[in-house]
């Protein structure tokens, strides 16, 4: 078998893997190994923003996940895409760039992941962004990830900030800042007319160092342990399998599906379930695949008139336009991500922070159909609890490293989380009823006023709504018995052995997940290094 080795071994170059390939290899002295299971970024529909709809269920570039049919979510397999290539879900998301609110930092805390604190965070996401706008106390200016708000702005969007103030939500210049609540425009990753992802910033730059080696298409398929210390990977390259030996540590930034998958199938995780599955057991670590929460959406759509919407203009001649537009300037529809403004707000009186995220898109969809335009002008505001009670797992299904794991992302499970949806709809519907609004609608097509009361809404929330793509927390940082990793990220009870990505939120944040993924590996890089020094 072919051997190598290296300091550090990262598997999975995602939003977090890119991020620790990068700030690792800084340090000439580090021999650094970056495994990817996808091939390079090179596809052009990953660069050019409006490119996601070529992605989202793309059959090489997406791991093409469905979650297994629930009754609490109308007993659909649900489509979970996720990143399979460099940059991994970074590289095929919706590029909106949301950090969540200072107050999910301070819960973090609060459950034990002492130095995770938002005082403690906001000198990461200060370091990893450039964005020329808002409060130098709270806003980054000179990190390797762009952050731009958007340059082409239809009159769609200026019409929903416009309705959401009359409905008493106040503009909010920068949700990124000091508060979150309010309406805004969105905030996104995209440098130029390009998508800004960890892959095509850090790792861009980090690439030509001698000391950071990066494969492609390396499937890892075994962590490798002697006794609790662990040793390196093994991984399948071109249907050959090769080891590597870490002399420090390895990495596993595999992401919120991959990463206990592949703890599982190397023998870490809940000793029954491994046992059952015929996966001989190396560390009994019960967390390793539960605590799995995920935003889920329903979504309010309307026929709009007198004006135009990203339906029209990606179709004939007015497509055209775009495209040669885009490539001539640098602007207009090619440029945007999927949510152009956004409203951050709480389900009932009293909370500290928004429970609730109305994300607008210029734009609507076939029903059930995600960006599969109407052929009539549509806006839509997709609905989403932020902070939701309600946990799944993520369980291998056999020791074969090739056989995805059972998703159970046990949507709307706790009737919290139906209260806030509903709370959200009724936002969303107050935004939509304005007298501003009213001057360019035609009428609400989904769901339509035969859904009104409480249970309608729930009903329609259960068999409509979707993933928002945003799971989190199975492989949760935390000090209590179903925590995976130490506050350093470290597994518990296994030696040179850390995760970094999303998997390791304790809970998740409120908003999109991209931007406190990037931060967790920014700061994680520092901790290893400390670590380095004084071991
Ligand atoms: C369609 C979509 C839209 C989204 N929109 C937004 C948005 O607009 N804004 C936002 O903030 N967030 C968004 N998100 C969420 C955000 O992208 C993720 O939270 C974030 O990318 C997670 O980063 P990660 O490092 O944990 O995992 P990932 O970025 O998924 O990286 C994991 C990497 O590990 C690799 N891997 C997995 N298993 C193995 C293995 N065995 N061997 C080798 N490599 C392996 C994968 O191929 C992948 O490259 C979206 C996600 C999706 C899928």
């Amino acid at each position: 078998m072919t051997t190598i080795t290296a300091d550090y071994v990262i598997v999975g170059a995602g939003s977090a893997g890119c991020v620790l390939a990068s700030r690792l290899s800084e340090n000439g002295s580090n021999k650094v190994v970056l495994l990817e299971a996808g091939p390079s970024d090179h596809h052009p529909m990953i660069h050019i923003p409006a490119g996601l709809g070529h992605l989202i269920m793309h059959p090489k570039l997406n791991w093409n996940y469905t979650s297994h049919p629930e009754e609490t979510s109308g007993n659909r397999a649900l489509i979970w895409p996720r990143g399979k290539v460099i940059g991994g879900s970074n590289s095929i998301n919706g590029m909106l760039f949301v950090r969540g609110n200072a107050t999910d930092f301070d819960n973090w805390s609060q459950m034990g992941c002492t130095g995770w604190s938002y005082d403690d965070v906001l000198p990461f996401f200060k370091k990893m962004e450039c964005y020329s706008g808002g409060d130098d106390a709270y806003r980054g200016r000179s990190g390797p990830l762009p952050v731009v708000d958007y340059d082409t702005i239809l009159p769609a969007t200026h019409l929903f900030v416009e309705s959401a103030q009359e409905a008493g939500f106040l503009l909010n210049k920068d949700y990124n800042g000091r508060v979150q609540d309010g309406v805004a425009y969105s905030q996104m990753n995209r440098r130029g007319r390009f998508r800004a992802a960890t892959a095509s910033t850090y790792l861009t730059k980090a690439r030509k160092r001698p000391n950071l080696r990066i494969e492609t298409r390396a499937n890892a398929t075994q962590i490798l342990t002697e006794g609790k210390k662990c040793t390196g990977v093994t991984y399948i390259q071109n249907g050959i399998t090769k080891r590597i030996n870490a002399s420090r540590e390895v990495i596993i930034s595999s992401g919120t599906v991959g990463s206990p998958h592949l703890l599982q199938i190397s023998g870490i995780g809940p000793a029954s379930h491994l046992q059952s599955k015929g996966i001989k057991v190396v560390h009994d670590l019960t967390g390793v695949g539960s605590n799995l929460s995920d935003h889920y959406v329903s979504r309010i759509v309307h026929r709009v008139k007198d004006m135009i919407t990203i339906n029209e203009l990606q179709r004939g001649l007015r497509r055209i336009r775009e495209i040669i537009r885009f490539f001539a300037t640098g602007r207009g529809a090619l440029t945007f991500g999927v949510t152009s403004a956004q409203v951050f707000c709480k389900s009932r009186e009293g909370l500290a922070s928004p429970d609730i995220q109305l994300l607008f898109t210029p734009a609507s969809y076939v029903v059930g159909k995600f960006l599969k335009f109407e052929d009539h002008p549509g806006v839509l505001a997709a609905i989403c609890p932020t902070r939701p009670s309600s946990r799944g797992s993520i369980l291998a299904q056999s020791p074969d490293p090739f056989t995805y794991p059972l998703i159970r992302p046990n949507y709307l499970s706790d009737p919290d989380d139906v209260r806030v949806m509903i709370a959200g709809f009724k936002h969303a519907r107050r935004i939509f009823g304005t007298t501003t609004f009213a001057r360019y609608d035609v009428a609400e097509t989904q769901p339509g006023n035969q859904v009104n009361t409480d249970k309608e809404i729930e009903h329609f929330a259960r068999t409509m709504g979707s993933s928002l793509y945003h799971p989190v927390g199975t492989c949760k940082m935390g000090t209590d018995p179903q925590a995976v990793v130490n506050t350093r990220l470290q597994v518990h009870g296994i030696n040179g052995l850390r995760i970094v990505d999303a998997s390791v939120m304790p809970q998740t944040t409120t908003g999109n997940t991209n931007a406190p993924t990037i931060m967790i590996a920014e700061k994680a890089a520092v901790m290893m290094q400390e670590d380095k020094k004084s071991s």
